[in-house]
């Protein structure tokens, strides 16, 4: 018997790559579709529940594979509907999943990493530090849980997630492979069936991979701008001084003019008192989206204790909105949801131990970017 270490742990694997853990097992091709089927459309995890697969088989994928999520540690849903979920990877850390229900649609904000090596300024996960990449069984594993949570699926709730963001903790295109398997799967139908354009990838601006995600796959995407010029965005987003403005937003155009339908970028804005919320900022944006299709959202800044930045007024939030609207873009500000079990954007930590010394991870990142 292999001990769970040395096991594949098959909920992370996309459809062509099950496909040749069972040819490499001497099984045929199609088995990939029923387990694909049993364990995401249907949340099985155990082997012996499978029905179509012959006991000499289960037995077999006992040995060598074995399917598992993250263990939930904490569970608990919002006043206003939001829920939280705590999960623990391996290793002793967790990471948060936010299911945000809105109307007919639930979207699911999933992390792709143990902490962020980024260090935004304005960021809770940034400051926590950097642990590990999540491995594309722990990033699916987190659509798997909040799933199968639901289940048996009953009076209106057979849907309750319709879209899926990367907008948890941690840069997916730092943890490129794991993020496009996981969004694979996402999409593939023989598991969750979710749009490519209800599959959101959100990125602070890693230029190169951006262009790799391009080529491999055609989600939708979030870029989080957060400044309209490189001096103040060099102050938020580190990262700025590698892949400036100018570049990222040259990189969002080839994205979308290679895709094969229309389809708008997200600019994120997070609004910061007194830094980038002023009128002249709104209209420095509004002449820099210009040739950028896409719409704006404006996320007013979330508090959290590390903190010196403020959330800014509505009024303020709102007349930096007005402005963006009458040069034509579409603009929304996203409501705060789940703020009583600290759910909101930003304030997702989890618990993170810190492996990098915070003078040498931009270093470092920009390593891995290059
Ligand atoms: N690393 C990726 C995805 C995770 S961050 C990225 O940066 O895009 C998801 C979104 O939450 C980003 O737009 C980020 O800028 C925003 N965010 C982070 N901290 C925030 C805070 N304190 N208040 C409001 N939004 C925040
Ligand atoms: Fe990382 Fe995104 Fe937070 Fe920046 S905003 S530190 S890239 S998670």
């Amino acid at each position: 018997m292999n001990t769970s270490a040395e096991k594949v742990n098959l909920l992370g694997l996309p459809k062509h790559k099950l496909e040749a853990f069972f040819e490499s097992l001497g099984e045929k091709k199609f088995r990939a579709t029923q387990l694909l089927q049993w364990m995401h459309q249907r949340g099985v995890d155990d082997f012996d529940q499978m029905s179509n697969v012959s006991k000499a088989l289960r037995d077999k994928l006992k040995d060598v594979a074995e399917i598992r999520g993250p263990e939930v540690i904490y569970d608990e849903t919002s006043k206003d509907g939001t829920r939280k979920w705590v999960m623990r990877m391996d290793n002793g850390n967790s990471v948060e999943t936010v299911l945000i229900p809105d109307g007919q649609r639930g979207t699911l904000c999933v992390s792709s990493q143990i902490g962020c090596s980024l260090d935004c300024t304005f960021c809770s996960t940034g400051k926590r530090g950097f642990n590990r990449n999540l491995t594309a069984a722990e990033i699916i594993g987190q659509l798997w849980v909040a799933r199968r949570s639901f289940m048996p699926f009953d009076h209106g709730s057979d849907r309750p997630i319709t879209n899926v963001v990367m907008m948890g903790m941690g840069e997916p295109l730092l943890n490129f492979d794991n993020v496009v398997d996981a969004m694979n799967l996402m999409m593939e139908d023989l598991a969750y069936g979710i749009s490519k354009r209800r599959v959101t990838l959100s990125t602070s601006g890693v230029v190169p991979a951006l262009d790799k995600l391009g080529e491999v796959t055609d989600v939708s995407l979030a870029i989080s701008l957060h400044a309209p010029n490189d001096e103040l965005r060099n102050q938020l987003v580190p990262l700025n001084k590698k892949y400036p403005i100018a570049e990222l937003l040259a990189a969002t155009k080839r994205y979308l003019s290679g895709l094969s339908d229309k389809r708008k970028a997200t600019i994120e804005y997070t609004v910061i008192e007194g830094v980038n919320d002023k009128p002249e900022h709104a209209q420095q944006l509004a002449k820099l989206l210009r040739d950028l299709p896409c719409k704006i959202n404006l996320i007013p800044f979330n508090p959290f204790p590390e903190s010196d930045f403020r959330r800014p007024s509505m009024n303020a939030t709102r007349r930096f909105q007005n402005i963006l609207n009458e040069a034509g873009y579409v603009t929304t500000i996203r409501t705060t949801r789940g703020d009583d079990i600290d759910a909101a954007c930003g304030q997702l930590v989890g618990r993170v131990e810190d492996k990098t010394r915070r003078s040498q991870r931009y270093i470092q990142v920009t390593q891995v970017a290059s």
